[in-house]
């Protein structure tokens, strides 16, 4: 018999990994969302991607050498299964309600199962147009791609919840911003992308009907426990807070700013979500603005915990048709402030090394933040290097490492010493309190300088282009805890050419 030869598409499909799908999102009724493929990106090509997230699903290394899988990821071949949608919701945008956003430039595949049955849902951010995609290009630049790939496994590493990231595809497609810069397509995967903002967009609208659909595919797929509450609604939102709550203070502890906490960047899993001009705070500075847009300092360091609280408000507000009880929801959303304190002050005892609480602990942390904050201390430093500082130490020279990060060395001493009878009342060991401290203080997270040098290389400001730099960064990062003496430099205070770096919303 004679074949003809497979038409091409087909032999390109037939070459990407087969994915097995489970459609979660888009099992729900046509008023979630609009139907529509990616926009195709001319000559994509790979900057990286992540072997851990791709075991996820069960991509494996050798899949990352096939041009249709980077052709996939640039959405310019379908992937057989797949059933490419964008998300409507609306959201707070800095404390102003906007009554319609969505993804404007991300497309939903699908649900894609892995080898353990955890089902993943995953995008392909800055794939071209939506319907909501207002004044946007539906594009994203190569530099807040690199910058949202990075994070979300630095911070999956550091054991923080967020979305995840599997790949960063580039191409030559100029993108305008502030400049003109290369396009790119970062693949985002998470158990689901719906927001605070995504129920926001049904209560506003008074589509109760679709609020309710919304809400029952939360709480059957991923909090089922909650369908046996009393009140299944008010127990939901309950849970987002306390979650939400948990997730600040991690944020808090490794000095990590979101920049944008508007309602529609607020999961509804409490996973760390939509990473733009986020930052790892170096220097300590309480009052600290990673956002340059953000000229009012709404969404500074020291106010992301109330801002989640209010963000929390937002939801519950939107989910009153469904509760029918005012009080009883502001006693669900009462919940953040304890869960908060008693998070945040678990996390800062692990820091300092401390096995029990106690009387004093209190003021000691406070006093801790404002000599940080006071000095300016590198927070990532400090808390790596206190872990050196001996408790029968007799000479202040031997606290040198972390002693050396503060101006005023005589309130660093006088801090020490407080800090030292701290220790001695729980009969602390140093080698012991050592080991427990660098569990939870990481030596290496995404300065800006760093992740800024690996765009730099990836997009070859200054020679051919480069994209070993990200790799390198994302394999220091997936051990943050660890020390890795072949990667100490990447470990040290930021050169002083990163004080000039500034990061807008612009991505
Ligand atoms: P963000 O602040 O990045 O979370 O985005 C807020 C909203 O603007 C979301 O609806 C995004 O999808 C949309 N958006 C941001 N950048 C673009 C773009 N370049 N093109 C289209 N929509 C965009
Ligand atoms: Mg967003």
């Amino acid at each position: 018999m004679n074949h003809s030869a497979p038409p091409p598409l087909a032999a390109r499909q037939a070459e990407l990994p087969a994915l097995r799908w489970d459609h979660g999102y888009g099992r729900l009724a046509p008023g979630f969302y609009t139907r529509l493929a990616p926009t195709p990106l001319p000559d994509p090509y790979l900057v990286a991607y992540s072997p851990a997230a791709a075991a996820l699903i069960g991509l494996n290394p050798p899949d990352f050498d096939r041009p249709a899988l980077v052709e996939a990821l640039a959405g310019n071949l379908d992937w057989p299964g797949a059933e490419p949608l964008a998300a409507v919701y609306s959201g707070h945008q800095f404390g102003v309600y906007v009554p319609q956003l969505g993804d404007g430039r991300a497309i939903l595949l699908g649900g894609a199962v892995g080898p353990d049955g955890r089902v993943w849902e995953f995008q392909l951010k800055g794939s071209g147009k939506t319907p909501y995609s207002r004044m946007g290009d539906g594009r994203a630049v190569l530099r807040s791609s690199i910058r949202e790939f990075l994070c979300s496994e630095a911070m999956h590493a550091l054991g923080i919840p967020t979305t995840r990231a599997l790949a960063v595809i580039g191409s030559d497609y100029p993108v305008f911003r502030e400049n003109v810069e290369s396009a790119a397509v970062v693949t985002r995967m998470a158990p689901s992308f719906v927001r605070f903002g995504s129920f926001e967009f049904f209560y506003w609208q008074q589509r109760h009907d679709e609020l309710r659909q919304l809400a029952d595919y939360v709480i059957a797929t991923f909090y089922p426990e909650l369908r046996e509450a009393p009140h299944p609604y008010l127990a939901l939102l309950e849970e987002v807070a306390r979650r939400t709550a948990r997730l600040i203070a991690q944020w808090q502890a490794v000095g990590f700013c979101h920049g944008v906490m508007n309602t529609d960047n607020m999961s509804i899993l409490g996973l760390t979500i939509d990473y733009g001009p986020f930052g790892f705070i170096d220097g300590f500075d309480a009052g600290h603005v990673c956002n340059h847009s953000d000229e009012q300092g709404r969404y500074a360091y020291h106010r992301q915990p109330q801002i989640a609280h209010w963000n929390l408000y937002c939801l519950g507000q939107a989910l009153l048709p469904l509760t029918e009880d005012v009080e009883a929801t502001q006693a669900a959303l009462a919940v953040f402030k304890d869960e908060f304190a008693q998070a945040l002050d678990e996390r800062l005892h692990a820091k300092l090394g401390l096995a029990t609480v106690q009387a004093g602990d209190d003021a000691l942390i406070e006093q801790t933040i404002e000599l940080l904050h006071a000095n300016r201390a590198d927070w990532t430093l400090f808390w790596r290097k206190l872990a050196q500082l001996r408790v029968d130490a007799t000479d202040s020279a031997e606290d040198a490492p972390v002693r050396d990060l503060f101006a005023d060395r005589a309130a660093f001493d006088a801090w020490a010493a407080a800090y030292r009878a701290r220790l001695r009342r729980e009969a602390s060991v140093d080698a012991e309190r050592a080991a427990r401290m660098n569990r939870v203080n990481p030596k290496y997270v995404l300065r800006n300088y760093l992740a800024e040098i690996a765009i730099r290389k990836a997009r070859g400001d200054d020679g051919p282009r480069d994209f070993g730099e990200v790799a390198r960064l994302l394999a220091v990062l997936r051990r943050p805890y660890d020390e890795q003496p072949e990667f100490e430099p990447y470990a040290k205070l930021p050169p002083d050419w990163a004080a000039g770096l500034a990061l807008s919303c612009s991505s």
